[in-house]
């Protein structure tokens, strides 16, 4: 399919992606692919209006009924995979497959969200008064912010969106405006679903064209109980602030660090493909991409030769083509992002192999790159920076703790692995001594995190998490009952007060 053919496809007319003043160009070729029109600060306020009062009415629908709306928008995800995934590759330039693989997620998390609709359980307490009973309820929030970066275009609003739905809060999205078009996209989808569902409230789900100024409206509004944004941590500092000024709730997904310990007793075969998949898929533009090998000075030497041989022969080029491993950094701006740390690296006496411009000649207005592995002579601060681009950087290291403090040593705390076959060294790294992210694994490289667990990660990765496991209870109140059901009034702590 051609470009013009996978924005037909996934259902953007061209009448509505164009005259605007937000330019899109798509990463494959750099070339202009919309011009969409921006929301104003009124329509955003109006929006938000729109939400709040979709609040009243969805906040009381219970429960599993609200988890039918996810169940629908689950089914219309699956009748849309294909188109909606090369249209995250086409916008953000990750390869086909994992465009459709963030698809799966969006569909995985709505399996997910369903099941949960029956399960947002309360604890009961054990009250230390007679003839009384305590529980704990858990009620709708308000309308829920979401805020999302360009290298994650849909998935991330998904584990926002569904979690947020069943647990009675409308949504307002305010996309990347680096990513506009997959937004109006799943909003269609969205639509197709409450149009089945039959009486979803007006403005449950909605969608906010702009800048970084549209999103500050988002957040500077106490209409919006919650915020969960997903974004760099200098965007994460600007919100979180924003929102405790008003003691609104934030959910931070930042940026991450993310390190692999290649272990003496590894199965190296394994750490290769695992170190290969995560420092270069996405074009190094996950959050959990790796970015930090740290290896034991004993296997450097049969590794880093073997990691050199397959970067070199690595299938740079078009995402939507077949075959295509490495696809394109998103803009002009990453590129020199990568060429700056670069030349940092060489500054501080790392050696490069590989980095500098691929296909040049085939795509003069994209941005592809070869990536770069740089072997460093420590942990300078070049390395403890998140630069969004496929950059390895190598450290080598003598003992366990050593290795463990240079992966804590950094001030992002998202994800981490070890490679190791020896169950003390791979319980020790899991322990409270181990690793300080939100994310370790072991035998796993850093990177494809499954919905089930909760994901997010510590530090200035913000702290919030998001998906699976009881992450839910981020989008909800908690509320302490306690019923007295006999004919006394005694009072808690002993106290008497008798009048
Ligand atoms: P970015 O911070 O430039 O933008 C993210 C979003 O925040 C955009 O929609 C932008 O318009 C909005 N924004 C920026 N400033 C804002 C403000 N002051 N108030 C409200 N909204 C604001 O990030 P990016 O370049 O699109 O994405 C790359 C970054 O995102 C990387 O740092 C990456 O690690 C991080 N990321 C983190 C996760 C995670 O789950 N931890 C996932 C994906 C990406």
């Amino acid at each position: 399919m051609n470009h013009r053919e996978i924005l037909e496809a996934a259902g953007l007319r061209k009448g509505e992606i164009s005259g605007g003043t937000l330019v899109v160009h798509t990463p494959v070729d750099g070339s202009e692919i919309a011009r969409l029109s921006c929301h104003s600060p009124d329509e955003v306020r109006a929006k938000i209006n729109s939400g709040a009062a979709a609040f009243q009415s969805w906040r009381s629908v219970p429960a599993p009924r609200r988890g039918e709306l996810v169940r629908l928008i689950g089914e219309e995800l699956r009748a849309q995979k294909d188109n909606l995934g090369a249209l995250v590759t086409l916008e953000c330039g990750k390869i086909l497959q994992e465009g459709l693989g963030e698809v799966q997620e969006m569909i995985d998390i709505c399996d997910f969200a369903v099941g949960l609709s029956r399960q947002l359980y309360g604890l009961t307490i054990a009250s230390e008064r007679p003839g009384h009973s305590m529980r704990e309820s858990w009620h709708p929030l308000g309308l829920c912010g979401i805020i999302t970066a360009f290298n994650f275009p849909v998935a991330p609003w998904c584990w926002n969106a569904a979690l947020a739905l069943v647990c009675g809060d409308p949504v307002i999205w305010k996309p990347s405006e680096k990513t506009p078009l997959t937004s109006l996209a799943v909003q269609k989808i969205c639509q197709r679903a409450m149009a089945k569902f039959g009486d979803a409230p007006e403005g449950l789900i909605q969608v906010i064209t702009g800048e970084r100024e549209t999103g500050e409206i988002l957040t500077s509004d106490s209409r919006v109980a919650i915020v969960s944004a997903t974004g760099s941590t200098r965007m994460g500092h600007a919100v979180g602030m924003a929102m405790a000024r008003r003691f609104g709730r934030c959910i931070l997904e930042l940026g991450g660090n993310n390190a692999m310990i290649v272990a003496p007793s590894a199965d190296l075969e394994m750490a290769l493909r695992a170190i290969v998949f995560s420092a270069v898929g996405t074009a190094g533009q996950r959050c959990t991409s790796l970015r930090r090998l740290i290896v034991h000075e004993d296997i450097c030497g049969q590794l880093i030769p073997r990691l050199k041989s397959v970067y070199s022969g690595l299938a740079i080029g078009d995402p939507l083509a077949a075959g295509t491993l490495v696809g394109p950094l998103i803009d002009r701006d990453a590129f020199e992002a990568m060429e700056k740390a670069l030349a940092q690296v060489r500054a501080d006496g790392g050696r490069v192999h590989g980095g500098g411009r691929a296909l040049g000649n085939t795509f003069p207005e994209a941005c592809y790159v070869h990536p770069a592995i740089a072997e460093m002579p420590g942990q300078t601060e070049i390395v403890k920076r998140e630069t969004f681009a496929p950059i390895l950087y190598v450290m080598t290291y003598k003992e366990l703790d050593e290795a463990i403090a240079m992966q804590n040593d950094v001030p992002q705390g998202l994800s981490s692995c070890i490679f190791s076959t020896d169950l003390r060294e791979s319980e020790y790294f899991l322990s409270a001594a181990g690793s300080d992210c939100g994310i370790a694994n072991v035998n796993i490289g850093p990177s494809g995190a499954e919905i089930g667990g909760a994901f997010g990660g510590e530090k200035e990765t913000g702290g919030g998490r998001e998906s699976g496991s009881d992450a839910w209870r981020g989008y909800m109140r908690r509320q302490t009952n306690t019923v007295n059901y006999s004919r006394e009034l005694p009072l808690a702590q002993g106290i008497k007060f008798e009048i």
